[in-house]
């Protein structure tokens, strides 16, 4: 089922959907299982398997030259997706990128989800690799998630890249995309993001997923804002618990978002790692009650592996 039909026949209710990593080369499904088998009573009818492109390292070489090889650290976003949809009859969003990608193997790679039956996905720029200061899109691939999205809506419609296919099969993905309340790092201001996020929504996004924020309030003003601007998808909160006191630091500077100050002080003021994991679980838990008291379509989780502290915190709110 699409991720916007079950907000459609949700009537109101709030559900609950994760986001999960794939482990990292080498490791097993079984990991993703000991994730997601305890957070399955939550009933989420959705779960998204993020996508990591391939970055590169500088290995030393014996003789004091560095060489730079290419690694991909998280493979698997596909598979997963299918095992999932599998083991617990949910469905899966893969999480695809421009980045690495050129439109032929893009198209390549939705023909696979749509042989899988994967009808979801989430249509995301990426990031600039790891050595490189801004994006760099793949010669011949897309530069914005705009793109993605139009190539997605236009296989929907029978439009396919391959110039050979004159008839080609419609496909019937339901796509979401990225929306950043406190603004993406690279937009002007919050403005002119919101102006792109319209054209994602007219060129065929069907819903949209949030970076995380840690204020209500950021969030509740960016719908406001959107709706304001004439976009009417549905808008899904992603929450993330901050569980150690570095992140009042890591994430800010990964993820471009600001934490209010209630929350560091009492993140500072808290007495070891038990009573600062407590704070953050707390916070989230605060967080989660309210947002669900405002009706959002859907309390989205990044687990980041965490499954306890996602657990505690669902239970709470559940
Ligand atoms: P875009 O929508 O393309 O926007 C990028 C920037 O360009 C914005 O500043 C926007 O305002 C501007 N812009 C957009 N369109 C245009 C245009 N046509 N002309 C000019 N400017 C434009 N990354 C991964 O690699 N893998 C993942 O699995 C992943 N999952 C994510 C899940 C969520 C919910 C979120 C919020 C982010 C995720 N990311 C992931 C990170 C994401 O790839 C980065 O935030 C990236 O920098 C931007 O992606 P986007 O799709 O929002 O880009």
């Amino acid at each position: 089922m699409k991720v916007t039909d079950y907000f459609k026949n949700n009537q109101g209710e709030t559900f609950v959907s994760f986001e999960i990593l794939p482990p990292v080369k080498g490791g097993t499904m079984g990991q993703i299982f000991d994730i997601l088998d305890p957070l399955m009573e939550f009933k989420p009818p959705f779960i998204d398997v993020t996508y990591h492109r391939e970055d590169y390292i500088y290995n030393v070489k014996e003789s004091g030259y560095y060489e730079k090889v290419a690694i991909r650290k998280r493979p698997g976003t596909v598979g997963i997706c299918a095992s999932i949809m599998h083991r617990y009859g949910v469905d899966a969003v893969p999480h695809l990128i421009c980045g690495g990608f050129t439109v032929d193997e893009t198209e390549n790679a939705l023909i696979d989800l749509n042989f899988l039956n994967i009808n979801n996905v989430l249509a995301l720029r990426g990031d600039a690799r790891h050595l490189e200061d801004k994006f760099i899109p793949e010669p011949g691939g897309h530069k914005f998630a705009y793109d993605l999205v139009k190539q997605i809506q236009g296989m929907n419609e029978g439009k396919y890249v391959d110039s050979a296919i004159d008839d080609g099969a419609k496909t019937d993905f339901c796509i979401g995309i990225a929306g950043y309340p406190e603004k993406h790092f690279e937009a002007p201001n919050l403005e002119s993001d919101i102006y792109w996020l319209k054209k994602k929504v007219e060129a065929g996004a069907d819903y949209i997923v949030t970076q995380m924020f840690f204020d209500n309030d950021k969030f509740f003003a960016f719908v406001d804002a959107c709706r304001a601007a004439g976009i009417d998808v549905p808008i899904v909160p992603g929450l993330k618990p901050l569980t150690k006191r570095y992140q009042l630091t890591t994430i800010p500077r990964k993820f471009f978002i600001n934490f209010p100050e209630a929350l560091v002080k009492a993140m500072y003021k808290a007495k070891g790692p038990e009573a600062i994991l407590q704070v953050g679980t707390e916070w989230c838990i605060q967080q989660s009650k309210e947002l669900k008291a405002r009706g959002v379509p859907s309390l989205h989780y990044y687990t980041m592996g965490d499954v306890e502290t996602t657990r505690k915190i669902v239970e709470a709110v559940y």
